[in-house]
């Protein structure tokens, strides 16, 4: 064998040996992972199939209407016979954005709307404006001021604002945007298409499951828990809640409504029906009186654990990912039925 030869093979075989070190040690780790249980198979079979060596999936879902996602994030576009209107620029696929549109017609994006100002729904704009230069942005004052004050160049400042509400019109397509407050605390966005019965409400829900952590990370638990009145009072049919890979419709606006109630009156009960007295004495044996955020800490946590296992008991079967943020959420309305309420 030639010395070049004997190198190249003693790379292969230390390439492999690493591989399959990491590949051990990998395993290692993911045995001390807690257990959750499997995405219910009713939730997985209404998964959208996005090719992953693609890395994303356009959906038509009404006429002229269109959803993109990768699997874990949602935008949606509009073809208006002067120009497509963008909702959201998610910069996880944001280098897709153009072609998937490109793909799906001969308009070109003439418009973005920008649902709140997080970086995940939106950071792709900054690819986007490069892409097309005279791109309007469109954003409510709220998110717009944020933007300003940011000056991140991933987040271009919107060239056209307004307040509160406002009614986009663009060839046949007419576009009602209103301001939410169930998620950011500069503002969230209510986009719907009267004539499509199409809605998009960006981090309200995730179909099939429970809410992301914390209530899909709401600043404002009491107009989270307003925000599935609002949406049903819109006549719609398919809405699109801005992640993972399925699309909503009313019933699962239901469900995740009668969920957070349901979490909300649980924590209360707990809460209110506690001695906390006693389980404070108890906590003071063992940490006395002196760390009272050690005490304080003992009451919460014995709530939000009792308020989880209840939960868990209720909604294993009907949404997935309980075990996985059930605790989140009842921390999250405690600390609104504690403080707030
Ligand atoms: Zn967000």
């Amino acid at each position: 064998m030639k010395p070049s030869k004997l190198l190249a093979t003693l790379a292969a075989l230390t390439l492999a040996l690493s591989l399959s070190f990491t590949t051990a040690s990998q395993a290692q780790e993911a045995d001390k992972l807690p257990n959750y249980v499997p995405v219910l198979p009713q939730v997985k079979a209404r998964a959208l199939a996005v090719d992953p060596q693609k890395g994303y999936l356009v959906k038509q879902v009404k006429p002229d209407v269109y959803v993109i996602t990768d699997g874990i994030y949602q935008s949606a576009f509009v073809t208006t016979g002067k120009g497509v209107i963008l909702f959201d620029a998610p910069e996880s696929f944001a280098q897709h954005i153009v072609k998937a549109v490109t793909e799906t017609t001969k308009e070109p994006i003439v418009q973005l709307v920008y649902s709140h100002a997080h970086l995940d729904h939106i950071a792709g704009a900054g690819l986007l404006v490069k892409q097309v230069p005279k791109l309007v942005i469109v954003a409510e004052e709220g998110t717009a001021a944020f933007l300003r004050e940011k000056k991140d160049p991933r987040r271009p400042i919107p060239t056209s604002t307004f307040k509160n509400q406002h009614t986009l019109k663009l060839g046949t397509m007419t576009v009602e945007l209103k301001k939410g407050q169930w998620h950011s605390p500069e503002g969230d966005l209510f986009v719907y298409l009267p004539q499509r019965k199409f809605l998009m409400a960006i981090d309200t829900l995730a179909a099939g499951h429970v809410p992301f952590m914390d209530f899909d990370l709401s600043t404002n638990m009491h107009a989270y828990l307003k925000v599935f009145d609002q949406l049903m009072s819109y006549d719609f049919d398919v809405l699109v809640p801005g992640h993972l890979t399925y699309l909503a419709d009313r019933q699962d606006v239901q469900m995740s409504k009668d969920y957070a109630l349901d979490v909300y009156k649980t924590v209360k009960r707990i809460h209110d029906g506690t001695d906390q007295m006693k389980v404070m004495s108890a906590a003071a044996q063992k940490y006395s009186w002196d760390n009272k955020f050690a005490i304080f800490r003992t009451l919460l946590d014995g709530v939000v654990a009792q308020c989880a296992a209840e939960i868990q008991g209720r909604w294993i079967d009907k949404l997935a990912a309980v075990d996985v943020f059930g605790t989140s959420h009842c921390r999250a309305a405690l600390i609104y039925a504690r403080w707030d309420d």
